[in-house]
Parts: C-alpha cells; structure tokens; sequence
C-alpha cells in the first residue's frame, strides 16, 4: 500500500480521524495500493459546517466572481484530462481512452455551468396591475449533498457540482470508496481555479456518512448516484428529513432491433454498448430484443465482433474493455454466467474463469452472450453491471415493446430500424426517460437533462441540464408596486387583492 486518500475539508487536505479505513485496489493487479478515510458522523458535521460558513458569502457573490472560477476550472480540467484520466484507470480499471471519454462528458456540465448567467436570467412582468410588476428570481437551495458511485468516479461528480456551485450553493461531494482519489484532484484544481474555501468540499466514507448526510439538519439538498436498493432508501430518508432529493438508480437498457434494420450497424452498437467499460455503466445496453426472424443473424454478428475484443488492463493502449471492479463483483457476475443454463439460456459466449497474462490477480471476466433469455432467468431479472448480454426474442414490434416496458427499470432504451414511423411510435410508447434512435448510449448532452424512469430514479428532478439549475434553485416571486409620485394614496381596502 503505498497511498493514503483524506478528506478535503475547507480548502484543505483534512486527515481522517475516525479510525476506519477503507481498501482501494487495482483491479488490473488485485493489489490494494490505497486506504481511505472513511468518515465519522463528527467529520461529516465538520465538512457540513466549513460549507455552512462558505454559503454565507458564496451564496451572494456575483455572478461574474463565480463564472470567472468556473472558466478558470474549465481551463484546468482540460489540461489535466490525462492526469485524471489515470486516476480512474488506476482504481476504476476501465481502459484510458474510455476515462478520457468520461472527462470529456463532465465537462460538458462544467461548459454549461460557465454559461449560468444566461441560464439565471430570472423573468419580469412589468404593468401587471397597475402601477405592479412581478419579478420571477431564482436562489441557491445552501448546502448541497452529492453521494456518487464508483463506475464513473469523476464524470458523475461533475454532473452535480458545476450546476450546485454556478447557483450560489456550496457542496459536500461523497465519492465512492472503491475509487476515491480523481475527486481529490478536481478538489485540488478548483481550489487553483481560486474557488473560496469551503465551497467544494469532498468527504470519504461509507453507509455511516451517507447516513449523517442524510439527517444532517445544515443539509438543503441531496443528489445521489448509485444503484436501485440505496436510492431507494436515500430517497426515503432524505424525504423524511425534509431535503429536496433526487436519487438516480440502477437500469437494465434494452435495445430493440427490428426487422428492417442494418444489422452489422445493430451489432457494432450492441458490443459497444453492452461490453463497453466492462459493463459497469447504468447506461450500458444489456438485453437485446431481436423482432421477428432476424434473431439468429444477429446473435452471429454479435458473437463474432465479441470474440475479437482484447481484454486487458488499462494503461495498456491496445486494451478494449479492462477489469471490474472487485474480486467479489466479478464472481457475482460470473455466477450469473454459470446459472444461466439452468435457467434456460443458451450460453453463446462464456467469458467466466478469463485470465489476463501477467495479470493474473486481476479481476478479469471475459465477454459473455446468453441467447433465448426467458424474462425469468435471473441474468435477465437483476442489473448485473459486468460483460454479459442477453438476447431475447420477440415475434412482433409490440411484444418487444410490451417486454421493455414490464421491466421494473426505465433508464435507457434504443431502437434499431431504417422505419421512421416505427422509431417514432417507439418514442412515445416506451416507457424510459432516456431513448435513441439508432444511437444505443443516449445520454443527453449537457444542456439537455440525464434521467430514467421508474426504478431508475426518485424524485422529480433529472439531473444537470435545466432540471439541474432547477433542483439546486429555490423559486421566488416579487410583486412591487412603485406608486408615480402623481398617485393619490389608496386608502385601506381589506377585500383580497385584485389586479385591475
Ligand atoms: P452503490 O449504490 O453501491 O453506491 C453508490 C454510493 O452510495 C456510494 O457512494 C456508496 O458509498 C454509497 N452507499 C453504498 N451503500 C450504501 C448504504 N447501504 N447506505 C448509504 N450509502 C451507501 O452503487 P455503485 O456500486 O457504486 O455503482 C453502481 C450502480 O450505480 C449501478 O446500479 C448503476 O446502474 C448505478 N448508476 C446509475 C446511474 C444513473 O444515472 N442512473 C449512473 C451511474 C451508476
């Protein structure tokens, strides 16, 4: 173990005081080569009080102070792509190209949040009455919670706090534990971007600080990222304690692929989307629904592009898709794998038992494609979040459509077909918040919103986008009524007002 991660606290390295620590791996080597502070409910207080402090200036400043840092951030995030980018390799596993590509999609959020001026505008009525105008305004919620998980350790960030920040509020960020450190270094170029103390702090730990968060009486608001079961309970709890929440969950993305439609482009998409990142991404494609008879072909076309996949680790430039995350996760997906035949899939693909030469403590798995999947089959069921696909049949446009839409999830979903009218009904009947049309990843760009359906989120607000300045802005509206010197005085009227 040659690291130790802490938490940032006020504009500064703060140590863990709590005794407890957590374990970082490698997931390419196996090896720990990091622990992390995990924090007590006394340092959460801590990091909730030094953003309290910064709210009470930070929620003032202008507008002009705050998008100067933010152009500043953005010109450090840029040069610094690289440096994060192995960050995540390093602790996340997923190849470098991908991490870079990770970078890239939170900067489009902190692109959005340089322009927040335009987004904060505000509206006016003027003569609404007479002699009354009415002013619409929006103002920061205070201090901001963001709880985010491991698949993507600086993106998810940045889907938050570019937005919480730009809008007055000030923000305690909960990383994940499994890897911890590219939310230090963006902590690290904020603070060179010249952002005040306090205004972005980032605290590690595990149930025990989410909790504290959670019932935190400073805490305005809460984003969480992460899977069904915790944003369900995070939902709950932090409803119950009066926060504003959104807590984004787990998916199973469906990717629906008609008879009409190019079927080499079908299966590029379908390995991409299902073996990208190793699986590990809420908006990865893990079931395909072929209509009609074109099942057979396709499963063909998937299985020889998923054959030619390198697997390896990261930092090695001709590496397609790395390691998951843990020993533990890994042996979970691979159960899944071993099970499926008993449960009635036909095993086309069995990447269970892969090693990686050299690497051999690595957390491998290789791609693995189940075809014939009964919706019964657990493979089918669960979020998995590793390299496995499962195709399943359907004999007409609307028995694939009614399978995608008894799913317990809505996150993502695709269509594939050359048929715009059929693509076009899909929009409007698929029940997910989030849908391509021959584009199998459809998350939206920055200034549109990111978030799913049913399972797949808890709350009313998506996130970053308009929903973003939204949910971290509390509306207020002025009614003024400057009388013209000329005016007579009203006089008392205790009938309810009028506009007249
Ligand atoms: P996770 O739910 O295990 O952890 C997410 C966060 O919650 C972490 O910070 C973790 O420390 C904390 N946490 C874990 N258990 C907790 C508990 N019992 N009480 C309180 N806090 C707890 O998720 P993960 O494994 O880190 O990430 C993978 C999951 O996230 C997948 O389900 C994936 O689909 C989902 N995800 C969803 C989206 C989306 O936008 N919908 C995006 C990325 C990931």
């Amino acid at each position: 173990m040659t690291k130790t991660v802490h938490h940032w606290i006020g504009g500064k390295t703060v140590e863990g005081t709590s005794g407890n620590w957590g374990p970082v791996t490698d997931p390419a080597t196996g090896a720990v080569t990091t622990r992390v502070a995990l924090a007590s409910a006394e340092e959460v207080d801590a990091a909730v009080a030094a953003a309290k402090d910064a709210f009470a200036t930070w929620g003032t400043s202008s507008l002009a102070q705050r998008t100067t840092i933010l152009f500043a951030f953005r010109a450090l995030l840029d040069a610094h792509r690289d440096a994060i980018a192995e960050l995540i390799v390093a602790e996340h596993g997923k190849v470098h190209s991908d991490a870079l590509g990770e970078v890239a999609r939170g900067l489009e959020i902190v692109d959005l949040a340089c322009g927040i001026t335009t987004q904060l505008k505000g509206e006016l009525s003027t003569q609404v009455s007479n002699r009354v105008d009415v002013a619409a305004i929006r103002q920061p919620v205070g201090v901001v919670a963001g709880i985010t998980p491991f698949n993507f350790p600086a993106m998810v960030p940045m889907w938050m706090f570019p937005i919480a920040i730009a809008t007055g509020n000030t923000f305690v960020l909960k990383p994940s534990e499994k890897d911890p450190s590219p939310s230090l270094k963006i902590a690290e170029l904020l603070a060179e971007a010249g952002l005040p103390d306090g205004v972005f702090n980032v605290l590690h730990g595990d149930k025990v600080a989410v909790d504290r968060l959670l019932e935190h009486p400073d805490v305005a608001a809460v984003s969480f990222v992460g899977s069904t079961p915790i944003a369900r309970h995070i939902h709950a709890t932090a409803s119950a304690n009066g926060k504003r929440v959104q807590a984004l969950g787990g998916a199973k993305n469906h990717m629906l692929v008609l008879p009409d439609a190019d079927l080499d482009a079908a299966a590029d998409a379908a390995v991409s989307a299902a073996y990208g990142s190793a699986g590990e991404r809420c908006m990865a494609i893990s079931a395909v629904v072929a209509v009609g008879s074109i099942g057979d072909e396709l499963v063909e076309k998937i299985r020889e592009r998923a054959e030619k996949i390198t697997i390896g680790p990261g930092t090695d430039p001709g590496s397609e898709m790395g390691p998951l995350i843990t020993a533990e996760h890994r042996d979970k997906v691979a159960s899944y794998v071993r099970g499926a035949a008993d449960e009635g899939c036909q095993v086309v693909l069995d990447g269970t038992g892969h090693t990686v030469e050299g690497y051999e403590n690595g957390h491998w798995i290789g791609l693995s494609l189940l075809d014939h999947v009964p919706t019964t089959a657990a493979a089918y069921r669960d979020e998995i979040f590793g390299p496995v696909l499962c195709v399943l049949r359907a004999e007409t446009y609307e028995e694939g459509l009614a399978l995608i839409n008894a799913s317990p999830f809505g996150n993502g979903t695709a269509i594939f077909t050359r048929d715009g009218g059929a693509a076009r009904r899909f929009q409007l009947e698929v029940q997910a918040g989030m849908v391509g049309v021959n584009v199998p990843i459809p998350v939206p760009v920055g200034y549109h919103s990111f978030g799913g359906w049913k399972d797949s989120l808890f709350g009313d607000h998506h996130i970053y986008g308009n929903d973003g300045v939204h949910f971290y802005t509390r509306g207020k509206v002025i009614t003024t009524r400057w009388p013209d010197p000329s005016d007579a005085p009203a006089g008392v009227d205790l009938g309810f007002p009028r506009n007249h």
